[in-house]
């Protein structure tokens, strides 16, 4: 993996404007759906983007291939930049950079055959036709597990998982060097899911390629991810790799994610208390620290400043004014180590009682 950055993200901001009204809208207030962003992307790295619904990420991964214009910030991608580049440009550079989407049979033209479907792209970004365009179909459908013959079929005739690798036998098509995957595998079966997920993993090994991907499952981002940035509210609050942000999260949010994160032993001590309570409406965010409405960490302090993202250990920011002076998750673990017996012995006299 290159340590050059493939894309860098600065201060990307998207505000939307809320409106209210049938006929006569009337602008009441703005959404800060991506709220100053920084990150970047190496080459042949995934980095996972993860938050509750509404946080923004998919947002985010929207702005970065310019699907929607930011509001203000800074695209960068090999070197160009993506928001100064006219019409012709931005799709010249749109074949090193595609999108998977959650829910594939949306993504697909019911009237088109698998085999037009994948000619769109290879017309229109590799100006092929005839016998060399149906090899690198044929060449196309298998590398994502399928066969020459699906060319034929249409969209509804294949399953969600098989659906899924027609989203990605089109993302490749035009041999991207960075695809962002929206939730790519939220809709499918965990089964299936794992061979998505698996899949995704041999292309990038096969063809060095970037991926952002975005989701709510941890267990998936942590299988996939060298990266991971955690988003509440449209800003990143930590970002790291993968072995520090699992091992050692710095941010209450992320530990709280963690917590919340269901595992395959109920009785193991916790590291720090579940979330509680809604995230706030982005269009009234609280002032400060956006998620002091719900952390038990808060301070008077968090209530007016906004916490800038600090580099607190090499490679991993967090955007918190006190993650140096909070109780390291292991601490927490190891008070509440003593209690964990009881607590799992209390259970099963609970359950015992009701089963009686
Ligand atoms: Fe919690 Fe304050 Fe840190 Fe925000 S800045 S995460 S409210 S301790």
């Amino acid at each position: 993996m290159s340590e050059t950055p493939l894309l860098q993200v600065e201060r990307l901001v998207k505000h939307f404007p809320a409106k209210r009204g049938v006929l006569f809208q009337r602008i009441i207030g703005t959404v800060k759906a991506v709220d100053d962003i920084t990150f970047d992307v190496r080459a042949g790295e995934t980095v996972g983007v993860v938050g509750e619904s509404g946080c923004g990420k998919s947002t985010m991964g929207r702005l970065v291939l310019r699907l929607i214009e930011p509001t203000s910030g800074k695209v960068t991608f090999d070197g160009h930049d993506v928001r100064e580049l006219n019409r012709e440009r931005l799709r010249v550079l749109r074949r090193d950079m595609q999108i998977i989407f959650q829910d594939p049979y949306a993504s697909l033209n019911p009237r088109l055959s698998v085999g037009e479907m994948l000619a769109e792209p290879l017309r229109l970004h590799g100006g092929m036709s005839g016998a060399p365009m149906k090899a690198r179909i044929d060449e196309l459908l298998t590398t994502v597990g399928l066969s020459s013959w699906h060319a034929l079929r249409y969209p509804h005739e294949f399953s969600g998982g098989q659906r899924q690798r027609l989203g990605i036998s089109r993302a490749l098509a035009t041999r991207p060097k960075l695809i962002v995957c929206d939730e790519p595998v939220s809709a499918l079966d965990v089964s299936i899911q794992a061979q998505v997920i698996n899949l995704l993993k041999s292309l990038q090994k096969r063809f060095g390629i970037a991926y952002i991907f975005i989701a709510h499952d941890l267990a998936v981002v942590r299988h996939i991810s060298d990266r991971v940035a955690v988003m509440y509210l449209g800003r990143i609050v930590e970002m790291a790799d993968k072995k520090a942000l699992f091992g050692r999260p710095m941010h209450p949010y992320t530990r709280a994610l963690l917590a919340a994160a269901p595992v395959a032993d109920p009785t193991a001590p916790k590291k720090a208390a579940p979330i509680e309570g809604d995230i706030p409406s982005p269009l009234r965010p609280p002032s400060g620290c956006t998620f002091h409405t719900r952390c038990p960490f808060a301070q008077e302090r968090c209530k007016r400043d906004v916490p800038e993202l600090r580099t607190l250990a090499a490679g991993h920011t967090v955007a918190c004014h006190f993650a140096e002076s909070l109780p390291s998750a292991d601490d927490i673990a190891a008070r509440a180590a003593p209690y964990a017996g009881r607590l799992a012995a209390y259970r099963r006299a609970v359950a015992q009682a009701r089963a009686a």
